[in-house]
């Protein structure tokens, strides 16, 4: 039974997916809620004054969603589509993303239901200070430590950060990741998302024995994560023939010139628009023929309705959740497709984030060398575990990394016990 609270498609997504897993791994009945059902969700009504003078109640959430094996950890979005349940299934998927690559926290997410780029500057401070101040009893280096995510930066958890940091009576840095550098942020954060995405690209590549030179790459969400993998992914010797953002879509078979597109970004805000390229939309980037299929911007993009067309040797989720469940029965019966999974391809960001509130707790940072190798080691073992496990018990690559991960937060609470 799905909480009213939390009932939406994502949320029921996320239910459908552990319900699978949890049948293949007999996880017994009496485990099953306890491990699904996030542990507690604030929601929060936000007055925040205008730049005219008027007050607009902003709804802002934080779901976090479980505490067997530390503090909770994960990112929060700004965007107008922003509700309860879709926090609460990216909550859920943090707890297995971050169970996968063996980091000492449970998931959580939080969101506030705004479009970002309809606010001033002014007013994103205000709602983001306001967002902060109503959850400062439930967020905390040792509580929950939030970070970047869709319509949220550096400069975001800069206020965050302050904003936490006042109430204190001193700075606490290791409330949030994802900070500027000069404010504690590690070195390689903001990179690490998409960089660890392309290093799962070129891990697949060489399992699959395709040559990265000439290679091409489709990436949807030209934005953080998009952009850093889509340049990476170039510098492998990849060639990046289309791109999107929210407003369109691009194409050029002879390879984008990313530095080019950059300057465009930079001058328009967008993508759209840039000469070096043609206009598609969104459906046909997604169907576009290619090697490798990066969908880095919204959940639930590959559906029952365009999985049988999309067309690429790797599909390397970026985003959380691109992919619904009746478009991984189709693409089961196209082994001509490897997948890396959003909770191991995205992993990156999360990991660094955790070196970060290590770095932070400690006072004593590193470079960004150490950094990278670091988050290297930590993508690789996971990677190796979840093909081991995909091809020893003959699953999917989603289904064996939401296996390693689903087994390890239940075999943490079996060890705890349940109390009193
Ligand atoms: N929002 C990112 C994610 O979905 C990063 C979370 C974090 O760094 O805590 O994984």
């Amino acid at each position: 039974m799905i909480p009213q609270v939390y009932d939406s498609p994502i949320f029921r997504m996320a239910c459908q997916q552990f319900d699978l897993v949890a049948d293949f791994l007999e996880i017994p009945e009496s485990a099953r809620d306890r491990l699904k059902m996030p542990k507690r969700a604030v929601s929060v009504a936000m007055p925040v004054r205008r730049d005219d003078g008027s007050t607009t109640v902003f709804m802002g959430y934080r779901v976090q969603h479980h505490l067997t094996l530390g503090p909770t950890k994960g990112g929060v979005r700004f965007h107008p589509d922003v509700t309860l349940g879709e926090v609460g299934a990216l909550a859920m998927w943090m707890s297995w993303k971050c169970a996968l690559t063996g980091l000492p926290y449970g998931g959580a997410k939080g969101g506030v239901t705004c479009d970002p780029r309809a606010l001033s500057i002014g007013e994103l401070e205000r709602v983001t200070r306001r967002y902060t101040q109503e959850l400062i009893p439930f967020i905390g280096p040792q509580i929950d430590i939030p970070a970047p995510d869709m319509g949220t930066n550096e400069q975001t958890m800069a206020w965050m950060m302050d904003t936490y940091s006042l109430q204190s009576g001193h700075c606490v840095p290791a409330v949030v990741t994802g900070k500027p550098v000069s404010l504690g942020g590690s070195l390689g954060r903001k990179e690490s998302t998409g960089r660890g995405v392309a290093y799962l690209i070129s891990r697949a590549m060489d399992t699959l024995g395709i040559n990265a030179q000439g290679a091409t790459a489709v990436v949807q969400g030209y934005g953080n994560v998009g952009g850093v993998a889509a340049a990476s992914l170039n510098r492998m010797g990849l060639k990046v023939i289309a791109v999107s953002d929210a407003f369109g879509g691009l194409y050029n078979p002879k390879g984008i010139d990313l530095a080019k597109l950059d300057e465009h970004v930079a001058k328009t805000k967008s993508i759209v628009g840039f000469d070096g390229a043609e206009a598609i939309t969104n459906e046909q980037l997604l169907i576009t023929p290619c090697d490798v299929l990066v969908p880095a911007a919204m959940e639930r993009q590959i559906t029952g309705d365009n999985a049988a067309k999309i067309q690429c040797r790797i599909l390397a989720e970026g985003a959380n959740g691109p992919t619904t469940p009746e478009a991984d029965a189709i693409i089961a019966q196209r082994p001509e497709i490897f997948v890396i999974p959003d909770i191991l391809c995205n992993a990156g960001g999360v990991v660094v984030s955790y070196f970060e509130w290590v770095q932070d707790l400690q006072s004593f940072f590193w470079d960004e060398g150490e950094v990278m190798s670091k988050l290297y080691r930590i993508l690789e073992q996971a990677f190796v575990q979840t093909i081991n496990f995909s091809r020893k018990r003959g699953v999917s690559m989603r289904f064996a990394a939401l296996s390693l991960g689903i087994q390890r937060v239940h075999e943490a609470k079996q060890m705890r016990g349940l109390f009193p």
